[in-house]
């Protein structure tokens, strides 16, 4: 199938949802930037498709034109016009197709959470290949993530492949094992797959329900390497608690499945040179943290006179979804206010009754001195929260990586994790005598409970009220941390070197 080609490193295109800063939700976003920032570094060429949302952040795009191209794609019987947009973010070439369906199906001001999501993406997953195919593009490797775009994989190969769009092989990158995109499966015959072919348990139906077509499984069972963003979490999504559903079919592809630790952009996520930041600060000189600590307080109407100007300050930014540990994030609010500690949450909800409940707590703290809700999304506030707080909690039930982890250690801000998935991989207990001391970095517990986090929080308060001197060490060692993408993006060349023809692989 592969073709050889004089270039010296790979052409990677990567078909996803989510790219941060434009269209980005969560940490899939940050995932696609940084990745392939850090890809496009070493030496590779690296595209990427999205959708073209209403709601993109326009702003950050550069050279946004309309390609001189009709992009005609197949979907529900008939044959449907695309706009092709293309433009550069963060400094990486971006193509937007933009359907001309009278669904309008990316015209939603809102990226997910459409009762016809499942027909939005697989129609964006049909377009993207055609466009591909269309524009005579040969990529060595087609890189997608998570259940929206895992359709690409088995319409590569049954519909594209024959067509004549043979050059490359499949990397899978899966987020998240909770969201599947499983439907009754009549709805994958809209993209032009055939469910008499696909509806069989080695292929894409539904491990629970036997009348369901499940997506993620088309991007498992069709890729040739499938990858998860974390090690524990590739071990954790074997058992059927992480693997929900999916833990056999993983099993059966153990052969190609691997676990890599996330990155963050560390040019983006950086206190030295962050513009959004009043007071960029080092670990060598922490003055503007303190600084965009007393900023931020006072800008939110926190106290910060007299005995208050010392009280540690604990943030928290997340979706406020379940697997959040809502409940223990709750608690920490609470607690942090008995023990005398200040707190700030960032976060919103797709879920009406978690957003409603948490509104209900913002207002009870509305002109409080020690704590504040801001429920709704916002990367300026998000880059103040990080520099500001002292403590970082994240509670997670399960957490198939994390970044906030990661970002809030590059600001230092120590992190109270619960120990599990990416943050077990990434955050060491500095009282775990097992762990080697360099590597000790943060604070974790492990029950689900409310006593686990008291443990842990309780602790990193009192180190920092009782032990200032040990806690400014603790941050400056967190900030000298290196999550940068560059040795994860090495992992992943050497996944697509593999699965490229042994001929291209000995060139590169
Ligand atoms: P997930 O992908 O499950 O949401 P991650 O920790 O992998 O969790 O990534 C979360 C990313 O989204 C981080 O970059 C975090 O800063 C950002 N984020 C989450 N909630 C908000 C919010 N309300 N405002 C701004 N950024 C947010």
């Amino acid at each position: 199938l592969i073709k050889p080609h004089s270039r010296p490193g790979l052409y990677i295109v990567n078909i996803s949802a989510e790219m941060a800063p434009v269209a980005k939700v969560g940490g899939l976003g940050d995932v696609v930037t940084g990745l392939s920032r850090s890809l496009q570094r070493k030496g590779h060429l690296v595209e990427i498709i999205l959708p073209k949302y209403d709601c993109m952040d326009y702003t950050r795009i550069k050279s946004l034109k309309e390609l001189d191209l009709e992009l005609h794609s197949f979907f529900d019987g008939q044959i449907h016009k695309n706009k092709v947009w293309s433009g550069i973010v963060e400094g990486l070439p971006v193509y937007f197709i933009e359907p001309l369906h009278p669904a309008k199906f990316f015209w939603r001001g809102q990226f997910y959470s459409e009762p016809d999501d499942f027909k939005r993406f697989t129609y964006f997953c049909r377009a993207a290949l055609e466009f591909l195919l269309q524009s005579g593009k040969r990529p060595d490797v087609i890189h997608s993530h998570d259940w929206h775009t895992a359709v690409v994989a088995p319409l590569y190969w049954d519909i594209y492949v024959p067509l004549g769009l043979d050059s490359a092989r499949l990397a899978f990158t899966c987020h998240n094992f909770e969201y599947q995109g499983a439907e009754p499966a009549v709805a994958l015959a809209s993209c032009g797959l055939s469910v008499r072919e696909l509806l069989r348990p080695d292929r894409m139906q539904d491990n629970s329900f036997p009348n369901k077509i499940n997506l993620l499984k088309g991007g498992i069972v069709f890729s040739n390497v499938v990858t998860t963003v974390s090690p524990t979490y590739a071990q954790e999504v074997l058992r059927p608690e992480g693997g929900k559903g999916l833990q056999g079919t993983l099993a059966q592809h153990s052969r190609k499945f691997y676990g890599v630790l996330n990155g963050i952009d560390d040019e983006s996520w950086n206190p030295a040179t962050d513009s959004l930041l009043n007071h960029q600060y080092s670990a060598d000189d922490l003055s503007g943290k303190e600084a965009n600590k007393q900023m931020l307080r006072e800008r939110l109407g926190l106290v910060t006179q007299g005995d208050d100007a010392r009280r540690p300050l604990v943030g928290c930014i997340t979706r406020l979804v379940p697997q959040k540990g809502v409940h223990l994030i709750r608690h920490s609010i609470y607690r942090t206010l008995e023990r005398g500690g200040q707190f700030i949450l960032l976060g919103s909800s797709p879920i009406p009754h978690i957003q409603h409940e948490f509104e209900g707590i913002a207002r009870q703290f509305e002109n409080h001195p020690q704590i504040r809700l801001v429920l709704k999304y916002d990367e300026a506030l998000s880059h103040s929260i990080y520099a500001a707080s002292d403590i970082f909690v994240i509670p997670s039930i399960f957490e198939p990586c994390g970044l906030t982890q990661m970002i809030a250690m590059r600001y230092g801000s120590i992190p109270v994790v619960r120990e599990t998935g990416g943050l077990a991989d990434s955050v060491f207990d500095v009282d775990n005598e097992s762990i080697p001391i360099e590597k000790r970095n943060g604070f974790s517990f492990q029950s689900l409970d409310e006593g686990g986090l008291n443990w842990a929080l309780d602790r990193a308060m009192s180190y920092y009220a009782q032990n200032p001197d040990w806690w400014e060490k603790l941050v400056r060692k967190a900030m000298k941390i290196d999550f940068s993408w560059d040795v994860s993006a090495d992992q992943y060349v050497d996944f697509y070197n593999q699965i490229v023809t042994n001929v291209h692989a000995t060139r590169t």
